[in-house]
């Protein structure tokens, strides 16, 4: 099956008792047994809910992959791979990863005597010196937030595989439409349904997909008795969301190249980061291991002050200030100010987060509304 077949019918089949061509939103908390321990595959919600079981088959399906699990958000998702390490052991990740990814492994995993490794992973020789024998995970993130940084992840899977070393893919940015990490080996991909897949910023939501079955019983495990577990109501929307992934998905992708590159030619615009651009540091890796670039860039003003930014931000009418990806309405934000405000001036400067850095996660609204929206506010700056 073709990826848009998948989005539409994968998982999902007309429910027995009705025919109800829409998988029911299940919203019960236990089953009926027929006799003690006989049932239907469904004792206990936090274990199995068949609403939660349709959408899991529905993003395995989309990411090519053999199980999925649907966790109470990204971060439920993320916490779960983490359990299945030791203290002692060591892993290796970016030091360009999603805020609450770095907050989790510094601030909670760390005291449980796990060290993580935070690394420029851009060239995947930088990570060899620091592979040993506990090392146990490598967690990247490609493309990264705000700056759109590409990891080559058949590298890591390559320098991973001879050590049986797992790798794991934040696949948040790219959607399983663009980029599918299992398919070039990676062994657990993760999501924050809450952006892409979900698609229409009403749910919080997180998913692992995985081929290997032993792992798959170790993070069923982790997940039924650690409960972090989408409840029957998000897990319906997110059904509803994803009959649409690859036509919202190619529109963020249409609209997302017509702004880059009408910022990289605006005269107010400094640096546009977007993988698409050939001057990109890592398009060839891009271009390898995506089908497209996606709806996601960063830009800079020449100007380059935190009050031509606001002055830009206060202007815009289509775009809304806000924090979040991948829903249909396009939002911009401002990392300064905003989501990396904790991280002090200087060490923000050297990671390239400079004052006027706005992120865009364009939207499926008319490109030529938000070009003329983005040219307006310009002109005010
Ligand atoms: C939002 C996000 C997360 C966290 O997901 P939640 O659903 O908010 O818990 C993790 N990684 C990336 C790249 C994200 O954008």
């Amino acid at each position: 099956m073709k990826f848009a077949t998948k989005a539409v019918h994968a998982g999902v089949a007309p429910d027995p008792s009705t025919g109800a061509i829409m998988t029911p939103i299940f919203q019960t908390s236990t089953y009926v047994q027929d006799a003690p321990a006989q049932h239907k595959g469904f004792a206990y919600a936090r274990g199995a809910n068949p609403t939660r079981a349709a959408l899991q088959k529905s993003i395995a399906a989309l990411e090519n992959g053999k199980h999925a699990l649907c966790f109470s958000s990204g971060m439920g998702a993320t916490d779960a791979v983490i359990k299945l390490l030791q203290p002692g052991d060591e892993v290796i990740t970016s030091n360009d990863l999603y805020g609450g990814t770095y907050r989790m492994f510094k601030r909670i995993y760390e005291k449980f005597g796990i060290t993580f490794h935070f690394i420029d992973l851009t060239n995947a020789e930088n990570a060899t010196p620091y592979i040993n024998d506990k090392t146990k995970l490598i967690w990247l993130e490609t493309p990264t937030n705000p700056l759109m940084n590409i990891v080559d992840i058949s590298a890591f899977v390559e320098m991973a595989k001879p050590k049986k070393i797992k790798v794991a893919v934040d696949n948040t940015f790219a959607s399983p439409y663009l980029q599918n990490p299992l398919d070039l080996g990676a062994d657990i991909v993760m999501h924050s349904v809450t952006k892409y897949l979900g698609g229409h910023s009403d749910v919080i939501m997180g998913a692992l997909v995985v081929n290997d079955d032993a792992l798959h019983q170790e993070l069923a495990f982790i997940h039924n008795s650690c409960g972090a577990v989408s409840g029957p109501q998000d897990s319906f929307l997110v059904l509803r969301g994803i009959k649409t992934l690859h036509l919202r998905m190619e529109r963020h992708c249409i609209n997302g190249k017509l702004i880059a590159h009408f910022l990289k030619n605006h005269p107010k615009v400094g640096k546009v980061y977007w993988p698409g651009f050939e001057e990109h540091p890592n398009h060839a890796v891009a271009k390898k291991q995506m089908r497209d670039f996606g709806g996601m860039l960063s830009f800079t003003l020449k100007d380059d002050s935190i009050e031509k930014a606001h002055t830009l931000m206060k202007s815009v009418e289509l775009f809304s200030l806000a924090e979040s990806l991948g829903g249909v309405e396009s939002l911009i934000n401002h990392p300064a100010s905003m989501t990396h405000a904790s991280i002090p001036k200087e060490e923000r400067l050297k990671s390239g987060l400079t004052d006027s850095l706005m992120r865009l996660s364009i939207g499926v609204e008319d490109g030529e509304d938000l070009l003329a929206d983005l040219n307006q506010a310009l002109e005010k700056v």
